[in-house]
């Protein structure tokens, strides 16, 4: 996951003028004597120290966090590294050209406080000062799943419900129930495609779903199709489930046993970590009978569930290294 993109990031794109206004309000005169309240001669108990702390680190522009590269001009009013690369090297509070000074007090503050990952919502009870928060969310367990449609760019995420849900209302993908399956993929003038990715289907089983995905590549100068399944889920999950495919016909049969594959894992990945049932495309021809003009390939498969694993370090292609 990129680092970059976990700052302070807006989407609203604002002028001049709007920059301006929205930065009065944070500090606005209702809400800065708020830590200051004195109740009957007494420091207001109900009002936690790091309430104080959080409001400070607010950039002053969108609003988000600050977190290092946090930035301030000459007369020391700070904004978020996002905000910085939009408001044209000009103070959006007073104008006057902001340079390249960085707020290190206020970036140790920062550095400091204990935050809670950003999937908490999700469900992550984790909380970590800020550096060790970054590296946590780029493999929390709770970080949402990409759309793991292939063939098109979706940049779709979400949990594996939703993502369920996605892919058969707006990719409009096979859903298939049962953990065997026979599935035909067909293509006319199969010799003039050299990268091709067919629809994938859907399987739900043992209570999880898994993507079968078909894809026509260059192995080499070799070129070939090849079959595999995703699991919907994270990879230590996967490991409970083993699938074989078989493809097949005139007397000869190709069969693949292996681990679905995380949907971590992009599609792209793990075909070009071979980790599937690869059909040379002479032999895919030869399979799909008639005058070799035409694709008609039946892979067949099964899924099942593991034994608690026993090797559940088990190596996977190119991951390993
Ligand atoms: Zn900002
Ligand atoms: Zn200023
Ligand atoms: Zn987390
Ligand atoms: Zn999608």
């Amino acid at each position: 996951m990129d680092i970059d993109s976990i700052e302070c990031v807006s989407s609203i794109d604002m002028d001049e003028d709007e920059i301006i206004q929205q930065y009065h309000h944070p500090f606005s005169s209702s809400k800065a004597p708020h830590n200051h309240i004195i109740n009957n001669g007494v420091l207001n108990p109900t009002i936690h120290p790091a309430t104080s702390v959080h409001e400070l680190l607010e950039c002053p522009v969108c609003t988000n966090s600050m977190y290092p590269p946090i930035h301030q001009c000459r007369n020391g009013h700070t904004l978020c590294s996002t905000c910085k690369t939009r408001v044209q090297n000009r103070c959006p509070t007073c104008r006057q050209e902001l340079g390249d000074i960085r707020c290190l007090a206020l970036e140790k503050v920062a550095e400091s406080l204990e935050l809670p990952c950003k999937y908490y919502s999700f469900g992550c009870p984790e909380i970590f000062p800020y550096y060790s928060k970054v590296k946590h969310e780029a493999i929390c367990n709770f970080r949402p799943y990409n759309c793991p449609y292939a063939g098109s760019e979706c940049s779709a995420s979400g949990d594996i419900p939703y993502l369920v849900t996605h892919l058969r209302d707006d990719h409009k993908v096979d859903m298939h129930s049962g953990c065997t399956f026979n599935h035909r993929y067909v293509k006319s003038n199969p010799r003039e495609v050299e990268n091709a990715t067919w629809m994938l289907t859907v399987f739900h089983c043992f209570g999880q779903y898994f993507c079968l995905h078909f894809e026509a590549f260059q192995l080499g100068m070799a070129p070939v199709y090849m079959a595999f399944l995703r699991f919907m889920g994270d990879e230590m999950e996967a490991r409970n489930y083993s699938y074989s495919l078989e493809v097949g016909g005139y007397g000869r049969k190709l069969t693949w046993e292996g681990t679905p594959r995380s949907v971590r894992d992009s599609h792209r990945k793990v075909r070009d970590s071979h980790d599937g049932l690869i059909i040379q495309r002479n032999m895919a021809l030869f399979f799909s009978g008639g005058d070799r003009k035409e694709l008609k390939l039946r892979v067949t498969g099964r899924i099942w569930k593991e034994q608690q694993n026993p090797d559940g370090g088990a190596c996977i292609p190119n991951l390993c290294s």
